[in-house]
């Protein structure tokens, strides 16, 4: 490997909230689980492995995981012990480097390129990483090895759980070929289905079209799009990023047309913000309402308090603040929530850097 290449590992625990769960309540071993809401009205915040084979996924409504999988056992978050096997691993990444970028609670990109053992192979840091991981806090991770972060979180996500894959140069132009276009990091479903209308459906299909096209279609992403496709992502791992914000949103395959609909998204939104809230440490004094209409025309609304906000307070206000969205029935892409002045109380921990995507 020539010396500008550099060696990034992107490490991911399988199942975190459920395995946790299932770590501590042997009962729950094997079965189908759900970490979140309850039926009627939450959200699932994880899915145990047994849970996905039913269709059982995050982010998705409590009730209808409960349709896919009649006796998915749901069970409350406990938090403090997620963050308690995160800190876990955190102490295992720092061990090999300072170059830590967390995207979570569980997963993170790290930049062994220089490590403190000097050790010359990548595969060997991610083989040790995932058995001191194992013995401290009795879970499994999967490991993404390769040489930009786009890669690394593709090849973690290739044979998981407990997975363990390398994308050197010389293979990343097969690998991205036949990659399906859904496996690509960002892009989500809408995406998705959008470049499936223009014709791309893996990685191939991808490449053959131009930048100019791509930015036409994708707007700032197009580029994103075009890098990748040939295996290109200059990103630095950041441990620095602190946040500012928190925030949740979804686009939506069919527009919503109805005040009510409006409503009940709005609510599964705000408890997937709540707890990413919860999750991260802090909270913040302002929130935002995102509104993306059929024709892309964008809309926010704001209020801010000068304490805190209470997840309380989240609630009401999201609410409040839908009633300043006018012309619903022109039709909704994207509903969005950000609380944004964002404090943490402990500046140290790694926790609060989250980035959540669905
Ligand atoms: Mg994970």
């Amino acid at each position: 490997m020539s010396e500008n290449i550099r060696k990034i590992l992107h490490i991911d625990m399988d199942a975190f909230y459920a395995s946790v769960e299932q770590r501590d309540n042997p009962e729950l071993r094997g079965k189908p689980l759900a970490v979140g809401g309850s039926k009627e009205r939450g959200v699932v915040a994880a899915a145990s492995y047994e849970a996905r084979k039913y269709g059982v996924k995050s982010a998705m409504p409590s009730s209808i995981a409960y349709r896919k999988c009649p006796q998915l056992i749901f069970v409350k978050p406990r938090f403090d012990a997620y963050k308690e096997a995160s800190k876990q691993i955190r102490e295992v990444f720092e061990e090999y480097t300072d170059l830590v970028e967390p995207l979570s609670l569980d997963e993170a990109y790290l930049d062994v390129t220089e490590n403190k053992f000097d050790m010359e192979f990548a595969m060997d840091i991610a083989t040790e990483i995932k058995q001191k991981i194992k013995d401290k806090t009795g879970l499994t991770a999967s490991a993404g090895i390769s040489y930009n972060k786009f890669l690394a979180k593709i090849a973690s996500d290739y044979n998981k759980p407990d997975g363990f894959y390398v994308i050197t140069p010389s293979m990343s132009e097969k690998f991205i070929e036949k990659l399906p276009i859904e496996k690509f990091f960002g892009v989500g479903k809408v995406t998705a289905k959008k470049m499936h209308l223009k014709g791309i459906f893996t990685g191939t299909n991808l490449k053959r079209k131009s930048e100019q096209q791509l930015t036409q279609w994708f707007g700032k992403a197009g580029k994103y799009y075009y890098n990748i496709a040939r295996g290109i992502d200059n990103r630095v791992v950041n441990p620095n990023r602190i946040r500012k914000s928190l925030g949740a949103e979804r686009t939506y395959e069919h527009d919503i047309t109805t005040k009510e609909e409006m409503i009940e998204n709005i609510n599964l939104i705000t408890e997937i913000l709540v707890k990413r809230i919860s999750n991260s440490g802090g909270a913040g004094k302002s929130l935002t309402l995102k509104v993306k209409y059929g024709d892309f025309k964008q809309i926010t609304r704001s209020k801010t308090l000068t304490e805190l906000l209470s997840n309380q307070q989240i609630k009401s206000i999201a609410l409040h603040l839908l009633e300043a969205i006018p012309n619903i029935e022109k039709g909704i892409r994207l509903i969005g929530l950000q609380t944004s002045n964002f404090e943490q109380e402990n500046k140290d921990v790694f926790l609060e850097q989250l980035e959540f995507e669905f």
